[in-house]
C-alpha cells in the first residue's frame, strides 16, 4: 500500500462510547496546486498549507451544499489570505500582499489581524464570525474561537511543510451518551491530551488509520468514508465576460482603444480569458443610464 494512500482525502470519524467526533485530512496535491498559482514564498505557502486543511475539516462536517470560506485580513505583510473549500471538496484559495514574506508566526504575518470565517449554505442564511488574530498559531486562534462561539469544545491541530499539509480537529458534541459532566470533560481531555503526543511531521506522513490507532487504540473510533478533496476553481469565460460588462461603457471603450483583446485572469487559478469588443457588446442588456 503507498504510504500516502489517504493524502487529499478527508475522513470524519467518531468515538462510540463519548459524545466526541473528529476530522482528519492531509493535501499533499492540492496544496502542491494551490501554493503554484502565484510566486508564493515560505511565509505565505506554510499558512496557506494551514489555511487550507482547516477549511477542509471545517467544511467536512456540513450538513448542506455550500462553502466555508477562511479568510485573513491584516495591514502588515500579507493584506489577505482566503481559502474556499465546497462541500463537494473543490478548494481554492489566495494570498496578496507580501507574496514574499517569511515564515513567522501568524500574528506577525498578519499583524492585528482578523479572520473572518463564513459559511455560506447554497439555499438559506449565510453565517459569519469573526476572530481577532492574537495566537501565534492558527490552530489555536481557531480552537479559542470555536470554544467561544459554538459552546462545544473544539480542538485543531495543524502541521504544515514544502508542500504537504494536514489538520485534525476534534469537537465535542451535545450530551447524548454520556450524561456526566465530570466523565464529559475527562474524555475530552484524555483525547486531547493524545491528540498533543502526535508531533506535526506524524499528522502530516502517517496513514489515517493508522493515526487514529496509534492515537486512540483504547477507544472505539468508528471512521466515516472519505471525501475526495481537489484543487478545482469555479471561475468561467462567462463569469468573467459579465464582470467585464459590468464596467461603465466609457472604460471599456478605453479597454479596447488601448488593445485588440482584453484578458482577465483569475487571481485563484491562474486562468486567462481573452475577449474581443465584439464578445462585451454581443447580447448585452440595455442599461437604464
Ligand atoms: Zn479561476
Amino acid at each position: 500500500m503507498p504510504k500516502h494512500s489517504t493524502n487529499d482525502e478527508s475522513y470524519r470519524f467518531l468515538f462510540e462510547d463519548a459524545d466526541i467526533r473528529g476530522e482528519t485530512v492531509v493535501l499533499d496535491n492540492v496544496l502542491k496546486e494551490l501554493v503554484a498559482t502565484n510566486a508564493y514564498g515560505p511565509g505565505i505557502q506554510k499558512l496557506l498549507g494551514e489555511f487550507a486543511a482547516a477549511t477542509v475539516v471545517i467544511s467536512n462536517n456540513l450538513k448542506f451544499d455550500g462553502h466555508v470560506v477562511l479568510q485573513g485580513r491584516s495591514d502588515g505583510p500579507i493584506s489577505l489570505l482566503m481559502v474556499e473549500c465546497s462541500s463537494d471538496g473543490d478548494l481554492r484559495g489566495i494570498a496578496r500582499g507580501d507574496l514574499k514574506a517569511p515564515e513567522g508566526p501568524i500574528k506577525s504575518l498578519l499583524p492585528n489581524g482578523v479572520l473572518t470565517l463564513t459559511i455560506e449554505p447554497e439555499v438559506g442564511q449565510r453565517y459569519q464570525g469573526i476572530i481577532a488574530v492574537q495566537r501565534d498559531e492558527l490552530a489555536d486562534v481557531l480552537s479559542d474561537y470555536f470554544e467561544q462561539s459554538e459552546q462545544l469544545a473544539t480542538k485543531f491541530w495543524l502541521s504544515t511543510r514544502a508542500g504537504s499539509s494536514a489538520g485534525l480537529m476534534l469537537q465535542q458534541l451535545p450530551e447524548q451518551l454520556v450524561k456526566d459532566e465530570d466523565e464529559r470533560l475527562d474524555q475530552w481531555q484524555t483525547l486531547c491530551a493524545l491528540a498533543d503526543t502526535m508531533t506535526p511531521d506524524e499528522l502530516i506522513d502517517t496513514d489515517t488509520d493508522q493515526l487514529l490507532f496509534k492515537l486512540f487504540n483504547e477507544w472505539n473510533v468508528k471512521r466515516f468514508e472519505p471525501k475526495h478533496i481537489r484543487f478545482y476553481c469555479n471561475c468561467s469565460r462567462d463569469r468573467s465576460l459579465n464582470a467585464l460588462r459590468l464596467l461603465p461603457k466609457h472604460e471599456i471603450t478605453e479597454l479596447f482603444e488601448e488593445q485588440q483583446t482584453v484578458t482577465m485572469n483569475c487571481e485563484m487559478c491562474g486562468d486567462s480569458y481573452h475577449f474581443a469588443r465584439n464578445d462585451v457588446d454581443q447580447s448585452t442588456e440595455p442599461t437604464i443610464h
